[in-house]
């Protein structure tokens, strides 16, 4: 583990790098530097310093992540402020975006970001990289909140983005966790119980954070020059390999967010990922997890499960509504885009490629978590559907059974083999279910083109056998309540290799007692 001399000497580093401000400097802003609520029409930022906070601390800096952005360690002096949004060195522009969005369904107007700050771009060689703090204190976007973060939901985005990274799927990631030494106050379950929480800010970091939601409130407001502007800057700097000119080369751009927006939820499908809060202010334009809130990773097997309280009546942001929900933000995005042309059809053509891109590629990956070496045939569809069925009607876990399934002709008695993934005894004829399956299943394998120990080097690569269940961070956000930082750092550890062969409690099913407590099982945004 790194030494915290070691941590603090990056942080340093940090100051004194040189932060370029490119969005900044490329596009109209409100650089009343303000922090007062309001509506900021004709600009697509607001300049806005962080709100220092009383005893910064540093809880934890991605090392791997600070080598990328050239930030290795030296021997200087310590500098946490910087990551607590309470130092601003000349270098930056602080500003917090102007964005809209739809939020469960419906166009909510101007967002904007409330609660994070960018600091400003640290443009390495082939690329650039954001630095925003999050829970940094308000912005014009703050409307009626705070502006900051609680500790447990910082936490939460801090190892779960970098947990993603690690299972190779697209992801904003986190460079830092600072506690701020203040309390924020939240009402958890909006139940009318406030409560005082410790606070902390997040240091986030992408290449860019611009979301549909940028370019929707453009559309909205009938600012075309600057959506123009701000379609040609992002194709410039984030899709060099664009090709094309005037509308083609808009149209080519769409179609590859789209396929960006496909594989990621792909891949959220593949490791089990439910994101809680697909509203299109939270899609990213270049295909990243972004936002992290009221997510979870699923334990027992059910596609219809939210972890988010606020979509419960509706269940909208399901596991297995991810790809619907998808192409609908994609849908929105569409029609912010469409005044730049002067009809639709093209972008109609590309939102139905979307589908074919997605079921094409969805039960490409399926076929590979089954060890598959092609999917063609009807059959092989099938019992890619016969799977979901499988794990719905038992409650697997998913995880788990993906890892059992690659040993399970090792397996005398597939019922007691299984055993570990299930989370309840099965009856007669929910075992014979799973045996027929079984059978069904080792005949498919035994056609495979290549052996079966190829066959397994592709599911153990495809299928995590650690991910970072609710209950595993509801654990380590507790102990650190409590001063243990024990159980959070374990989880950084674990975090790193998902992929590896592993035993013990962190890849065990989901205990009971996390089954239904509030902060586990169940989420809301009030973070
Ligand atoms: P979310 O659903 O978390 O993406 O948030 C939706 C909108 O509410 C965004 O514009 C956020 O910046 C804003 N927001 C959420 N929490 C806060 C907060 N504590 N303070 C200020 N703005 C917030
Ligand atoms: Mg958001």
């Amino acid at each position: 583990m790194k030494s915290l001399m070691d941590i603090t000497n990056v942080c340093h580093q940090i100051s004194k790098a040189s932060f370029k401000n490119s969005f900044v400097n490329k596009f109209p802003g409100d650089l009343s530097g303000e922090k007062s609520t309001r509506s900021t029409p004709k600009v697509l930022y607001s300049t806005v310093d962080p709100s220092p906070v009383k005893r910064p601390k540093l809880l934890a800096w991605s090392e791997s992540l600070g080598k990328e952005l050239g930030l290795s360690p030296s021997h200087d002096q310590v500098d946490v402020a910087l990551l607590a949004g309470s130092l601003v060195v000349e270098s930056m522009i602080p500003y917090a975006a102007c964005y809209g969005g739809h939020q469960f369904g419906h166009w909510s107007g101007q967002l904007g970001d409330g609660r994070a700050i960018t600091l400003g771009e640290l443009h390495c060689e082939h690329s650039h990289f954001e630095i925003q703090l999050k829970g940094a204190g308000p912005t014009p976007y703050s409307r009626r909140a705070d502006g900051r973060a609680v500790l447990r939901s910082s936490v939460r985005e801090y190892l779960m983005s970098e947990a993603m990274h690690y299972l190779g799927v697209p992801t904003t990631r986190a460079l830092s966790l600072v506690s701020s030494g203040e309390s924020v106050t939240r009402d958890m379950f909006y139940t009318g119980d406030l409560k005082d929480e410790p606070g902390a800010i997040v240091a986030r970091v992408a290449p860019s954070f611009l979301r549909f939601g940028s370019f929707e409130i453009l559309a909205a407001r009938e600012e075309y020059e600057n959506l123009v502007e701000l379609v040609e800057w992002t194709i410039d700097n984030f899709y060099p390999e664009i090709i094309g000119e005037g509308e083609e080369r808009i149209l080519n751009w769409f179609k590859e967010v789209c396929e960006r927006t496909a594989d990621m939820i792909i891949h959220w499908l593949r490791v089990g990922f439910v994101h809680g809060v697909m509203n299109s202010d939270n899609m990213s334009i270049l295909g990243l997890t972004i936002d992290y809130g009221p997510f979870s990773m699923l334990d027992d097997y059910n596609p219809m499960f939210t972890p988010n309280t606020t979509d419960l009546p509706g269940r909208r942001y399901a596991f297995s509504k991810q790809a619907s929900i998808g192409q609908w933000n994609l849908e929105r995005l569409a029609e912010s885009l469409a005044p730049l042309f002067d009809n639709n059809i093209k972008l109609e053509a590309i939102l139905v490629g979307y589908q074919s891109y997605f079921s094409e590629n969805f039960y490409s990956m399926m076929g590979k978590k089954l060890g598959l070496d092609e999917v063609k045939s009807d059959d092989d569809h099938q019992l890619i559907s016969q799977t979901d069925q499988l794990l719905r009607k038992l409650n697997f876990d998913m995880t788990l059974f993906f890892n059992l399934l690659s040993d399970v002709e090792s397996a005398s008695d597939p019922v007691s083999y299984f055993e570990p993934a299930l989370y309840r005894e099965l009856n007669t004829e929910e075992k014979k279910i799973l045996t027929d399956y079984i059978d069904l299943y080792l005949d498919r394998i035994s056609k495979n083109s290549f052996s079966r120990r190829a066959s397994i080097e592709i599911m153990k690569k495809i299928n995590p056998t650690f991910i970072l269940r609710n209950h595993l961070l509801f654990n380590a956000i507790e102990a650190l309540a409590r001063g243990d930082n024990g159980p959070f750092e374990e989880l950084r550890e674990e975090i790193v290799n998902p992929y590896a062969k592993k035993s013990g409690a962190l890849v065990k099913r989901r205990p009971n007692w996390a089954k239904n407590t509030p902060g586990c099982s169940t989420l809301s945004c009030s973070s």
